[in-house]
């Protein structure tokens, strides 16, 4: 009887651990919702990227035919630039990141990194550029060094300990009895939210991408918490392109330029300072979320 239940056993393992997986996938590319099929072009080329600039140039989307939902939209990222993409509901922030993640083609208009179109290389070299830093973060029911090195699977274990360092999760690992060999997930040790997003974060490290989009990166955390995770990307976010896709304005208002979408066009773009003295959309958000801090507090 144990020889019939063995493989039954073995099948409910591999259902957990493909499942786990899927969730995983799903939560780091929430930015996914429906993903429609986009093929490379026949030789298409890898992407090389020496100046990491994005550019919009003038993108017509839409998910369904004849409802536009990004109307001939343009902006552009300078190589190294940290920059914010804030705007109400529905605007297409996350859009912009499927786009530029290829998970959808635009009907007209281009995505140029580095001067490359990306429907004109190959996906692969495309993702392997950029760094996804998701807003919630699912573990793998495996070990912490095994989270963390998830996706490259040939790193070392001095790679994985300096991801974990510039990540600032490596103090809280080395305290662990286990180490890098502690069970996490739902069968171990269970971590809070920081913990995970630095994981999240140190993951994305060792990918060493030239651009980083960060997606609502901070918004299930505790003030202070957020506070040091906003410090850390903005640590590893030097030298590279960062694009931060925001809700909360608080964490953004240093980014070098924060474009600001309404209804798929670009209502405004500036710094922080500029766009409160130009006293328009941006700053009417500013001001209501400045009015729900100050409710949260007191
Ligand atoms: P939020 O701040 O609420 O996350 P957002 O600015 O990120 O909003 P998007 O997620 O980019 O907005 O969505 C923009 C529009 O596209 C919305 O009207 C949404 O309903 C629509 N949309 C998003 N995903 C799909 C999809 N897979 N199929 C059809 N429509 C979609």
């Amino acid at each position: 009887l144990m020889q019939l239940f063995r493989p039954l056993d073995m099948l409910g393992w591999v259902y957990r651990t493909i499942r786990q997986g899927l969730i995983d996938m799903a939560a780091m590319f929430r930015l996914i919702d429906t993903p429609v099929e986009v093929s490379d072009a026949p030789g298409a080329p890898a992407l090389l990227v020496r100046q990491p600039t994005v550019v919009f140039d003038n993108v017509v989307f839409g998910y369904e035919q004849d409802r536009d939902i990004l109307h001939g939209l343009s902006f552009e990222v300078p190589a190294g630039a940290q920059v914010a993409i804030v705007g109400p509901s529905g605007a297409g922030k996350s859009t912009i990141g499927r786009l530029l993640f290829r998970f959808y083609d635009p009907q007209s208009g281009r995505i140029l990194i580095d001067g490359q179109d990306i429907a004109s290389v190959t996906q692969e070299s495309l993702r392997a550029a950029i760094g996804i830093v998701p807003q919630d973060s699912v573990l793998f029911n495996d070990t912490i060094g095994y989270n963390i090195g998830y996706g490259r699977e040939d790193a070392s274990a001095e790679a994985i300990a300096r991801a974990a360092a510039d990540a600032a999760i490596l103090p809280f690992i080395r305290s662990l009895p286990e180490g890098f060999d502690t069970e996490v997930g739902e069968r171990g040790l269970k971590l809070s939210g920081g913990e995970k997003q630095r994981v999240a974060i140190a993951r994305t490290l060792l990918k060493d991408p030239p651009i980083l989009l960060l997606d609502e990166a901070t918004s299930a955390l505790d003030t202070r918490t957020e506070q040091e995770i906003t410090g850390t990307l903005r640590r590893v976010s030097r030298n590279r392109t960062s694009i931060a896709i925001a809700h909360r304005l608080s964490t953004i208002a240093d980014a070098d330029t924060i474009f600001v979408l309404d209804k798929g066009r670009l209502a405004e773009s500036g710094s922080h300072q500029q766009l409160l003295r130009h006293d328009g959309l941006y700053a009417e958000m500013w001001s209501r979320q400045a009015n729900e801090r100050v409710e949260e507090v007191s």
